[in-house]
């Protein structure tokens, strides 16, 4: 069986020729899947219905993703999906809308996806990371979470702005599949998102990065950091390598000059782990000059035996930084009564369920 969602434009093109239709076809297919989303072949309405016949004897369907379970914030801002994929495997992918800054404006809608069932780098204080893996995600899975969310808000009359690579697993760690799904969400003629709505994170693959640099895309890259020095990244990543923070910083230099984009470094800042004043100014020396942004994430606490620092010591970590003349942010959280934030999917609601879905 092959998504219909696999297939870029040109394919799309080439797959009906194959099956002897005219190339405007494609078109019809691609209007149906970007505009209409529909959840099986025969709610194509454009084509004529011995077509529709075609595909599925041919072998294409539609929906690597099925929508099991949806919960809201209280304050409506954030939405959780739990999606069933076609073995049954269930993932979470994250909603999260930001209010229009004019009274007529849109919200500002970003989706956060997984790449990845589980995740094999292990960060101690990752629930991903402590999941171990379970396998990679075909990109019709990845563009497939997308796809679930732009048809919710399509019937509010609003639509998807942006895509973070931040939920389950390591993009990186899944480079064809991230980077067909990324193709097929910026195709003019696929979902059309502009590359610059979309960001990926990475704990740091430096030769896939080198890679994604290559492509000469606008795509933003996030830089998961955690610590300024290799003897505390080792500790809480626990597959880095020895001299990782040095590549990581080296390769996020590459990245900018390559593509113009400039890279955010992330900190999930953890209780007498990583937050104290000192590490602070480790990590403003080893920016400075740098020209990149740091956003600090106070941890979301997992089953692990992991804190969030106090208010005052977050504020006290910015503080060093902004002084050391380093950009810095502090995430503002979203939808944590839900358990919907990134890199922290799936677990919950598991639970919650048992651990089966059916
Ligand atoms: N594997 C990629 C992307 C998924 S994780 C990466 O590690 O970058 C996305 C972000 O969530 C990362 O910055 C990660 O460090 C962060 N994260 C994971 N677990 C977290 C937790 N318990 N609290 C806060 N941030 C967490
Ligand atoms: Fe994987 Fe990212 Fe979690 Fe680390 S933080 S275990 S890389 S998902």
């Amino acid at each position: 069986m092959t998504d219909l969602y696999r297939l870029l434009p040109e394919e799309m093109e080439e797959m009906v020729i194959e099956l002897g239709e005219p190339r405007f076809r494609a078109d019809q297919i691609l209007y149906s899947l970007y505009y209409k989303f529909p959840k099986n072949i025969s709610e194509i309405k454009q084509l004529p219905k011995e077509f529709r016949e075609k595909l599925l004897e041919n072998g294409f369907n539609i929906g690597s993703t099925k929508e099991v379970h949806r919960v809201q914030s209280k304050d409506g801002d954030t939405t959780k999906l739990l999606l069933s994929l076609n073995d049954e495997t269930p993932i979470e992918s994250v909603l999260m809308q930001y209010k229009p800054k004019k009274f007529f404006g849109h919200p500002r809608s970003t989706i956060c996806v997984s790449t990845q069932v589980g995740c094999a780098m292990g960060c101690v204080f990752c629930a991903t990371g402590q999941m171990g893996f379970e396998r990679n995600m075909k990109a019709e899975e990845i563009l497939g979470q997308v796809i679930h969310f732009a048809k919710i808000l399509s019937e509010k009359g609003q639509h998807v702005t942006n895509i973070v690579f931040m939920g389950m697993g390591e993009p990186l760690a899944n480079y064809a599949e991230t980077f067909r799904a990324i193709q097929l969400l910026t195709h003019p003629r696929g979902f059309g998102i502009g590359q610059r709505h979309i960001t990926i994170s990475t704990i740091g693959i430096v030769s896939a990065i080198e890679k994604l640099a290559e492509e000469k895309m606008q795509i933003g890259l996030a830089i998961s950091l955690h610590a300024p020095n290799d003897k505390l990244r080792q500790m809480l990543v626990p597959t880095a390598g020895p001299d990782s923070v040095e590549a990581l910083i080296a390769s996020g230099k590459k990245y900018f000059l390559k593509t113009g984009r400039r890279v955010t470094f992330e900190y999930a800042l953890i209780e007498g782990i990583n937050d104290t004043p000192e590490i602070a100014e480790e990590l403003a020396w080893l920016l400075k000059d740098n020209g990149s942004h740091i956003n600090l994430i106070p941890l979301n606490p997992t089953a692990g035996e992991f804190t969030r620092p106090a208010r005052k010591n977050v504020i006290e970590f910015e503080r060093i930084l902004y002084n050391g003349g380093i950009n810095c942010t502090v995430r503002v959280e979203k939808g944590t009564e839900i358990s919907a934030a990134c890199g922290q999917l799936r677990t919950d609601i598991l639970e919650k369920y048992n651990n089966t879905i059916s």
